[in-house]
């Protein structure tokens, strides 16, 4: 079995930027991500991305976009040495119809782990807000609460012990 390391995005990866990141330049990889996610990488994690973009339902930006960023992350990770297995988003928002996948709801993690044959005891999220902490807990992973643009490292060092 494997080990999954799941990351909400915004706030975690890129920065917080108080909206929703509606275009590519306001596309901000944090530093610190790139040391941190290659640790888990180098001892054996699958890396997966878990974010919620309701903007694309109210049509702020679209799947097109949000593809150029997730790209980008991608290619940037890779020059760094580790990649994400797979990035999953929800697009969809209350506002314009319901569905299974946004968080806190734990689909997304679910299928992760499902098509990843992911190790639950050794496998855990992070994210600024609780609707992560949730979704992580009911998708049956240790989850964990940062502060929006926070350094991760102690969480990593901490789950690699
Ligand atoms: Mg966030
Ligand atoms: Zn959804």
């Amino acid at each position: 079995m494997n080990k999954g390391a799941f990351f909400d995005r915004d706030g975690v990866l890129n920065y917080e930027i108080g909206d929703y990141i509606k275009q590519f330049q306001d596309f901000k990889i944090l530093p610190h991500v790139y040391n941190n996610l290659k640790k888990l990488y180098d001892n054996g994690y699958l890396i997966f991305v878990i974010t919620n973009q309701g903007g694309i339902a109210k049509k702020q930006y679209s799947k097109k976009t949000l593809n150029e960023m997730h790209d980008f992350l991608q290619q940037e990770c890779i020059k760094h040495g580790f990649e994400f297995t797979e990035m999953y988003f929800c697009p969809h928002h209350p506002e314009t119809s319901n569905c299974l996948c946004r968080k806190p709801g734990s689909i997304m993690v679910e299928k992760a782990i499902a098509k990843y044959n992911i190790n639950k005891e050794k496998s855990f999220m992070v994210g600024d807000k609780e609707r992560d902490v949730t979704c992580a807990n009911d998708a049956g992973i240790r989850g964990y609460l940062i502060e929006a643009n926070e350094d991760f490292i102690d969480i990593v060092n901490k789950e690699l012990n």
